[in-house]
């Protein structure tokens, strides 16, 4: 197939998924009545519930599931020498290009990735290799003058004015800043948190020291983290607000490289129990080192628009704890018994997106498929949710709003929500409530119908196989136990 055509029915994919995020209650666009805001989103009724599944299950795996890690709930707002010491103010900041005719700023990355597309397009690959080539080096050494003369030189047009008329490349710091204080003069510029490290890092000490904390430890941290980014593509891919799961494991020097290795695997093994075919997922080496690390490397997944970055594992030196030693004059160090030494730990770091997360989730488990035979045939679109990941577990439905069928539905509905996240209807006919329930991922629905009557039976009908079977009332809450828990994917990670 071209790769045009490729791109095209990838983008149709992804298009879709995003109406029925919309349609179903997952993602909204922010403040959608005044026409939004841009890479800005809410997520709705059911992408909470998701969310809050993936976020939990992280900080099941990476707090409670090492006896070595905590975690910690830091403030957003932070002193603003923390960003002077991280290097924020000065090198936060993506290399930016304005069309002078149509005022339309660019990433300059993402500008000749773009042409470099357009270049495989056309079958020109050797051309379109030569050019990344060469983006690469510049970016690898900050000429930001030869960037431009390669977008020049590569007649790289502005997509609204068709000109080639460009700016200088500029680079433009990626941080939201605000003003703490109530006079005007007094005022301080502080910032809304780029990334959620540094408040690891700044609290490295109270959490080693309160909770008797041996290297190698780590400390996690879930929260919100702003980027003003330029070029806002991809619908929750990048978000200008979006919220990190991050893990800061401090570790003996030298043995650095060790602890990034067995962290780039465990953390590929999260994504792959969490059900993603292995072939969707893969490594990514930094091409161009960050000034802080001595590796990196980014796990990416194979969305509907091309493998891109969901999580990143960073051997950040002891670049940041020096820093903040720097810039606090307060030590930064720990003393290692077994070793009689005193030294600033080395880091790894291991980054992902809660939200680029969820949106994995929500391309691989959105299935289109059709069923029944001949006139009965149909199409079936449901989100083929890991039940401990699903919004809703089970749902519960008296075949009839008659004799006594809704009460006994009932009663299995206010025992199970006790434990789970289940949801009662009895309105409209079966199909109907089943559909209703696939599309949103509900891995289990539950029918009361006549014969419970008579043997306290009901039918559980299976989302992904439509396979229905008739179990005792008081089977229920093990079934839906068994397959909700997070003991599954845990046990895969051992
Ligand atoms: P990118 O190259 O895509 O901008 P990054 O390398 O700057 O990402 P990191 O700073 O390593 O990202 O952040 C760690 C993780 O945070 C990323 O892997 C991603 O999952 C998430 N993340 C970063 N920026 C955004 C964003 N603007 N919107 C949503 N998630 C983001």
């Amino acid at each position: 197939m071209a790769e045009k055509e490729k791109n095209q029915i990838e983008n149709a994919t992804l298009k879709k998924i995003i109406s029925h995020a919309k349609e179903y209650g997952f993602v909204f666009p922010s403040s959608e009545i005044y026409d939004g805001l841009q890479a800005v989103y809410d997520y709705g009724q059911y992408g909470v519930e998701l969310k809050n599944n993936l976020k939990s299950l992280w900080w099941k795996t990476m707090t409670h599931f090492y006896e070595n890690i905590v975690g910690i709930d830091a403030a957003i707002f932070m002193h603003p020498t923390t960003w002077k010491a991280s290097g924020h103010v000065d090198g936060f900041s993506d290399p930016m290009i304005d069309n002078k005719d149509s005022k339309k700023r660019y990433r300059v990355d993402h500008l000749i990735e773009a042409h470099i597309e357009t270049l495989k397009d056309l079958g020109q690959k050797d051309k379109a290799q030569e050019v990344e080539d060469k983006m690469n080096a510049l970016i690898k050494e900050d000429n930001l003058a030869g960037l431009r003369e390669l977008i020049i030189d590569e007649k790289i047009k502005c997509q609204v004015s068709g000109t080639s008329n460009w700016t200088e490349v500029r680079q433009f710091n990626l941080m939201f800043s605000t003003k703490v204080g109530s006079v005007a003069e007094e005022a301080e510029t502080i910032y809304l948190r780029p990334e959620t490290a540094q408040g690891i890092f700044v609290n490295f000490l109270n959490v080693q020291k309160s909770g008797r904390m041996k290297v190698p430890f780590g400390i996690a941290q879930i929260g919100k983290a702003f980027r003003n980014e330029i070029v806002a593509r991809q619908f929750i891919f990048r978000m200008r607000e979006f919220e990190q799961m991050e893990m800061q494991f401090f570790v003996r020097p030298g043995t650095e490289i060790e602890w990034y290795n067995t962290w780039k695997e465990a953390r590929k093994a999260w994504h792959l129990a969490l059900g993603i075919p292995a072939d969707k997922i893969k490594f990514h080496d930094h091409e161009k080192l960050a000034h802080y690390a001595n590796a990196a490397v980014d796990i990416e997944y194979e969305f509907p628009f091309g493998f891109k970055e969901i999580e990143g594992i960073h051997s950040r030196t002891d670049f940041d704890l020096k820093n903040h030693q720097q810039y606090s004059g307060k030590k930064q160090q720990y003393f290692d018994t077994e070793i009689n030494q005193n030294y600033i730990p080395y880091v790894v770091e291991t980054s992902v997106g809660a939200d680029r997360t969820f949106l994995v989730q929500l391309c691989n488990a959105y299935t289109e498929e059709v069923v029944g035979e001949g006139e009965n045939q149909k199409e079936r679109v449901y989100l083929k949710f890991h039940p401990a990941l699903a919004p809703i577990k089970a749902a519960i439905f008296p075949l009839t709003k008659k004799d006594g069928l809704p009460e006994i539905a009932q009663k299995i509905y206010q025992d199970l929500k006790i434990d789970f996240n289940v949801f009662y209807e009895e309105k409209d006919a079966i199909g109907k409530r089943y559909t209703r329930q696939d599309l949103i991922g509900t891995p289990f629905c539950i029918v009361v119908d006549h014969q419970t009557l008579e043997d306290n039976t009901v039918t559980v009908r299976y989302r992904d196989t439509l396979a229905q079977e008739r179990v005792q009332i008081s089977e229920l809450q093990d079934i839906i136990a068994k397959a909700t828990s997070f003991r599954g994917i845990l046990e895969q990670l051992k």
